[in-house]
């Protein structure tokens, strides 16, 4: 009988060892956003998204395993009786995919191994990692095809968490948010953009309408009792019409759900400000990577101004840049870590220019020779040294570039949970302040051109009501933190920053409620723990619970509120 297991590669990660690596922890904020930030980084991981959609959108039974021990793998593999085992993984932990692979083989010599995720468009990857395919493209299309099952049957959307064993000053984190998957790909086709290649340049919707859209927030809703989410798609507002429409079914249902996207420079300069505000965005990752200007996503926007406009109406934004581009000297390297400081956004990635197998970069510096030999694939993840010959750069040179530009931005600008705190509170005494007054000036909001337009007479905005009432909630997530950040503040610049925010949430919301003040106390011991326990062991890696999901029971699961899935650790 078919059964079919999709796994991700075992932990423990952010450890050194034969098949992983200690810069790789699979922990997105601290490992490449916050990094440098100490006891101020926030830590969680994330599931392996894609195999929950992959699963639940199969005939054949399917069992995922996310973030599994050896152990538990083996036992899997040993007991399940799998005619079928999918790997997905990463560049950097290929290795840990050739070991998971070499086991199946011995232990279950008849299961076919499929390999999938973007480490598998590694040159020569089934001479690296014995198996039987290799999953191109989307995923879901390519299984259904594999498995004989119609390929254009309705997308089922997952329900999954967007974070898991979530900390802040060592406190566990309490609030929790749902996952979109949109679609994937994007058709901009960055030289160096590992997803874009992999999707084969062009976006493959999974949500095609809002109304979709909306239909999945509610069912996470339900399940997971969420209304906050993460929107895992390269560039969401690349589908105007679509964000359009969920606007307009949220409206319609009175919910105001809340969003965290990813979106390139120019779609959201063609949205504005008031739109995002309403839709719920409150954390955009924007790709800045270069003051040169040197790709057609950012040509022509004032990134500065875009940065500060989403800041001050409380929409948090990461910037991301590249280093060691082909125009980086000594001198201009400096210059682009300075342009992206002084966009003073509430985190910065920085990140090494990686010729990524599959892209056009890395088809560019193989046919110029410009590829080191002998580097391994765990050290090809971008926040260490670079793995090609550039001019101006040696490797030790490289990471200790990338290092610098992480610690200046937390010294000079202070920790990403404190200006994340500030944008929040900051765009939620703007937030009131504009509904009051376009309430009194009876402007109302105008769906066709996406503004507010004078009505005929002062009118209530009930939706922004409660836009603002979720604004609130967001501000509010950070107050009783404020304390920690305060005595684990880096410098006095920080300290100060952390003053003027305590004072905004007083302006804002009063004295901090009884509640708080006991949230804030535990928050304080939890640091105080957490800072004896980085002085001890450095950075302090927590590893994240295994997930065993069973499919089609997780399918029931999703119509019933009051089941989860089973959880070994
Ligand atoms: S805009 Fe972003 S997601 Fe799209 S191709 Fe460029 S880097 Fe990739």
């Amino acid at each position: 009988m078919t059964r079919l297991l999709l796994c991700g590669v075992y932990k423990p990660y952010g450890v050194q060892d034969d098949t992983g690596e200690a810069l790789c922890t699979m922990e997105l904020l601290n490992n490449q956003v916050t990094r440098e930030q100490g006891i101020h980084s926030p830590r969680s991981s994330n599931p392996s998204f894609g195999l929950y959609l992959l699963a639940e959108n199969l005939n054949v039974p399917v069992t995922v395993l996310d973030f599994p021990t050896w152990e538990e793998f083996t036992r899997e593999i040993d007991t399940g009786g799998y005619s079928h085992v999918g790997i997905s993984f990463i560049v950097p932990n290929v290795l840990k995919a050739r070991r998971m692979a070499e086991y199946i083989r011995k232990a279950a010599p008849r299961a076919k191994i499929i390999l999938g995720g973007h480490g598998t468009a590694i040159p020569g990857i089934r001479e690296l990692v014995d198996c039987d395919e290799v999953c191109h493209g989307e995923g879901v299309a390519w299984l259904r095809h594999y498995f004989g099952e119609e390929t254009d049957r309705p997308i089922v959307h997952p329900v999954v968490e967007s974070a898991v064993n979530g900390y802040v000053y060592g406190a566990p984190l309490l609030g929790k948010a749902g996952i979109l998957i949109p679609g994937v790909g994007c058709q901009n086709s960055c030289r160096f953009c590992s997803t874009s290649h992999k999707f084969d340049r062009k976006y493959t919707p999974f949500l095609a309408t809002g109304e979709e859209m909306f239909e999945a927030c509610r069912k996470a809703e339900q399940v997971l009792g969420v209304d906050d989410f993460g929107v895992i798609d390269e560039n969401f507002c690349k589908e105007p019409a679509r964000a359009r429409e969920l606007l307009a079914e949220m409206e319609r249902n009175g919910k105001a759900y809340s969003f965290s996207i990813f979106s390139s420079a120019e779609t959201l300069a063609v949205l504005g400000i008031d739109f995002l505000l309403r839709l719920g965005v409150n954390f955009i990752w924007i790709g800045v990577e270069s003051k040169a200007n040197l790709f057609e996503k950012t040509r022509g926007v004032d990134l500065h101004r875009l940065v500060a406009e989403l800041q001050d109406h409380g929409i948090s934004v990461l910037a991301s840049s590249i280093l060691f581009l082909e125009h980086h000297d000594k001198k201009t390297i400096h210059e682009d870590i300075e342009w992206a400081l002084s966009l003073e956004s509430d985190f910065s990635q920085f990140m090494g220019l990686g010729p990524t197998p599959g892209t056009q970069l890395y088809r560019d510096y193989e046919a110029a020779g410009k590829l080191l030999a002998g580097i391994p694939w765990p050290k090809k993840h971008g926040q260490d040294e670079i793995w090609f010959h550039h001019p101006e750069f040696t490797l030790p040179e490289s990471a200790r570039y990338l290092k610098d530009a992480f610690v200046r931005k937390y010294e000079e600008q202070g920790p990403g949970v404190l200006a994340m705190a500030h944008t929040a509170v900051k765009g939620y005494l703007a937030l009131r302040a504009e509904i009051e007054d376009r309430e009194k000036k009876g402007l109302a909001w105008d769906p066709e051109t996406m503004r507010y337009v004078q009505g005929q007479a002062p009118a209530p905005d009930p939706f922004m009501r409660l836009r603002l009432e979720r604004v609130k909630k967001t501000a509010l997530m950070f107050r009783p933190a404020l304390g920690a950040m305060m005595r684990y503040a880096p410098n006095a610049r920080a300290e100060a920053k952390c003053r003027k925010v305590m004072a905004m949430y007083r302006e804002a919301f009063g004295p901090m409620s009884l509640t708080d003040r006991l949230k804030a106390m535990a928050v304080r011991v939890f640091a105080l723990r957490e800072s004896r326990r980085i002085r001890k062991e450095g950075v302090v890696m927590r590893q994240p619970p295994t997930r065993r999901v069973t499919y089609p029971e997780r399918k029931a699961v999703a119509r019933c509120p009051v089941q989860r899935e089973a959880m070994i650790a």
